[in-house]
């Protein structure tokens, strides 16, 4: 006993006639009568394919009544498929046994085998057939269909013919030419109740979505695209009977934005919308949301955009898609990149975005993996941490895009208000609420000190777009210290800095360029290149370009602040020279030892000291080359201890920053004598 189930697929042969008289209980009484022979004949088939386990059933029946005149007549109903059958095959389909021809030939059992046999006593179906012939339905037998089933036929067949016809390649040319001649014959102009145009842009967008879109490569989408945006740009009203399509058809936004597999089908309908937005927020003002048709040309006008109005319908049908993000990550920077488009057409369309929750939603995307809070006990989210856990890669890069252009438009040094209905439109930047304030301010770590801004680790640990970090990162080190922003983001970015491998602190470093143009604090700005300076020594054989970069950077610096002197930031990388210098002058890669001995030659070696007009600036120059030799020294001794040999062409760079440096020593010392004497012997 296995206990395992299995189909005995034997071969089975079965007779198409049988004669039963030999088993009647007359004759089994009485064998020396000769039987009344009793004929049954075969008339369908019921056939098993597949296994014990599963498996599919079909059939074979005999057409009744048969025109006698022809050979018999037999057909196969297999689901749907309907189709005459070849009586000689019975043999081959229904009978079991290996295959006897074809790639399986005998090596392999047949799965498929009669399971049911029907036969039909001979004389009473000869009696029917003739009485059936006899009546008008003919041969083959037609019976008379009942109306309601007839209609229901025809309304399938045509059902089916469309879906046929809308496949055709021809109907996509029609759509298309529909567009294309829309104004042809009215002479260019559109009719004055756009009945006809509204039914040939509906039809094409209705063919784009449910056909083209969905076709392989889309040949013919691209090919709609042309016309769609001649329509959309040279009427206001055809422009937004094609956004009323969209608000009109939300699983249309959804299929197109976020579902379709073709990257370019999701960019490009994302950009026919905003087209269309641009367009009608030009053309016809009051249909996109304003008020009076002035408030275009003067944007300090303080009044919102009209609930009801195409920009906001848009903005409405975006919201309703958030819930089910989640399962579209394919379309995540189409769909973002559609509302940074919208943030960015102005400051009133940054507001109604804010109202429909689109900050927070950023926020909360965020920070929904290292938060318990109770919202995070929404399904959306709920599924989304789920396939994050899965190993699912989301595009953050225009959502963090979405976020600065959010961001960068609200103030943070006024106090956040309740709720989202009392933020008003304020063309000086927005108040934020006092929940996306929390999400903001959103805090990991312990203690207090330590804790690091949680949204913000998030984006530059993505890396998705290090520069839109780097414009968030800026406009919040614009905000008043006492808010106690600065020193948050600036332990944020400092968090990041010692990874490994260390080439993934290039975001970090982006930002920490970004900080250190807007920070207040000079203290606070030279405690971050030292720290990352200090870092530098830890980077191995990863980073080396993004870190150098840095200190090329962060030395040109010009400071958004005016408490921030003039020269500052070069003093700063100056001073931290020994500590970031001796590595990158040894790193493995020529590239990196060669550029960091440049930059070396501009911030420390090209200045006369003797002719500085700036004596302190002077005096630092000269013990950064002091500081710089004395560590690479230490660093070149320390790689003897630890390889024995080393390469004469890696140290060719820090040889060439010693000798310089030298000239910091005073002949007439005699310390720096001895220390010459020292180095010049490693
Ligand atoms: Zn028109």
């Amino acid at each position: 006993m296995s206990g395992v189930r299995s189909k005995i697929n034997d071969k089975f042969e079965f007779p198409e006639r049988i004669d039963m008289a030999p088993y009647h209980v007359d004759y089994l009484k009485d064998r020396d009568q000769p039987p009344n022979p009793d004929l049954y004949e075969l008339v369908g088939v019921l056939v098993h394919s597949g296994t014990a386990e599963s498996g599919h059933y079909y059939s074979y029946i005999k057409e009744r009544p048969a025109n006698s005149m022809i050979h018999q007549s037999w057909v196969e109903f297999n689901d749907m498929d309907v189709s005459k059958f070849d009586f000689g095959s019975i043999p081959d389909q229904c009978f079991g046994g290996p295959h006897e021809s074809g790639p399986y030939s005998s090596r392999y059992p047949k799965v498929f085998s009669a399971y049911m046999l029907f036969y039909e006593r001979v004389d009473p179906m000869n009696a029917s057939e003739e009485s059936q012939i006899s009546t008008s339905w003919g041969v083959p037998a037609k019976c008379p269909v009942p109306t309601e089933l007839q209609s229901q036929i025809n309304s399938n067949n045509s059902a089916w013919l469309r879906t046929y016809c809308m496949f055709d390649p021809a109907h996509a040319t029609f759509s298309r030419q529909l567009l294309e001649q829309l104004r042809i014959v009215t002479n260019g102009i559109c009719s004055d109740d756009h009945k006809t145009e509204k039914e040939a842009i509906w039809l094409s967008l209705d063919h784009l979505e449910r056909i083209l879109s969905r076709s392989k490569d889309c040949p013919h989408f691209s090919k709609m695209l042309g016309p769609l945006q001649k329509v959309i740009g040279s009427c206001s009203t055809c422009c937004n009977l094609t956004l009323e399509w969209v608000v009109d058809h939300k699983h249309a936004l959804r299929n197109l934005l976020l579902r379709v597999p073709t990257a370019s089908v999701r960019k490009d309908f994302g950009n026919i919308i905003l087209m269309a937005l641009q367009y009608l927020r030009e053309a016809e003002p009051r249909w996109y949301g304003f008020q009076d048709s002035d408030e275009v040309d003067h944007p300090s006008s303080n009044r919102e955009l009209q609930q009801g109005a195409t920009f906001t319908s848009i903005v409405a049908g975006l919201e309703e898609l958030w819930t089910s993000l989640w399962m579209y990550h394919r379309g995540w920077d189409d769909y973002f990149g559609l509302l940074v488009g919208m943030a960015n057409l102005g400051m009133h369309e940054t507001h109604k975005l804010m109202q429909y929750g689109f900050l927070q939603y950023c926020f909360e995307m965020l920070v929904v993996e290292s938060c318990k809070e109770p919202w995070t006990r929404n399904l959306h989210y709920t599924n989304y941490v789920r396939y994050v856990e899965k190993a699912r890669k989301y595009p953050m890069g225009k959502l963090i895009e979405l976020l600065a252009v959010l961001i960068g438009r609200t103030d943070l040094k006024k106090d956040p208000v309740r709720r989202m209905q009392d933020r008003r439109l304020n063309m000086g930047g927005m108040v934020m609420t006092k929940d996306e304030d929390d999400l903001m301010m959103f805090s990991s770590g312990f203690p207090r000190s330590k804790r690091i801004c949680v949204f913000l680790e998030k984006a530059l640990n993505t890396d998705h777009n290090p520069q839109a970090t780097a414009k968030i990162v800026r406009h919040l080190a614009l905000a008043e210290e006492e808010l106690g922003i600065v020193e948050f983001i600036q332990r944020t970015i400092q968090s990041g800095i010692n990874v490994d491998p260390a080439c993934l602190a290039e975001p970090w470093l982006i930002s920490a360029i970004a900080f250190l143009e807007c920070t207040p604090s000079e203290t606070g700005a030279k405690r971050m290149i030292d720290n990352i300076a200090t870092e530098v020594d830890t980077i191995g054989y990863s980073g080396g370009r993004e870190h150098l970069d840095f200190f090329a950077q962060a030395r040109r610096i010009t400071s958004y602040r005016s408490t921030i002197s003039r020269g500052f930031f070069n003093r700063c990388v100056l001073h931290a020279a020994p500590q970031w210098a001796p590595a990158l002058l040894l790193f493995w890669e020529e590239p990196i030892r060669g550029a960091t001995l440049d930059l070396l030659k501009s911030l420390v070696f090209n200045h006369d000291t003797t002719q500085m007009d700036d004596e302190e600036y002077a005096d630092s120059i000269e013990a950064a080359g002091r500081n710089l030799q004395v560590a690479c020294v230490r660093k070149c001794s320390n790689m003897v201890q630890l390889q024995k040999t080393i390469d004469s062409r890696l140290v060719e760079q820090v040889q060439e920053v010693i000798d310089h440096c030298k000239a910091y020593y005073h002949a007439e010392d005699d310390r720096d004598k001895a220390f010459i004497a020292e180095t010049d012997s490693k």
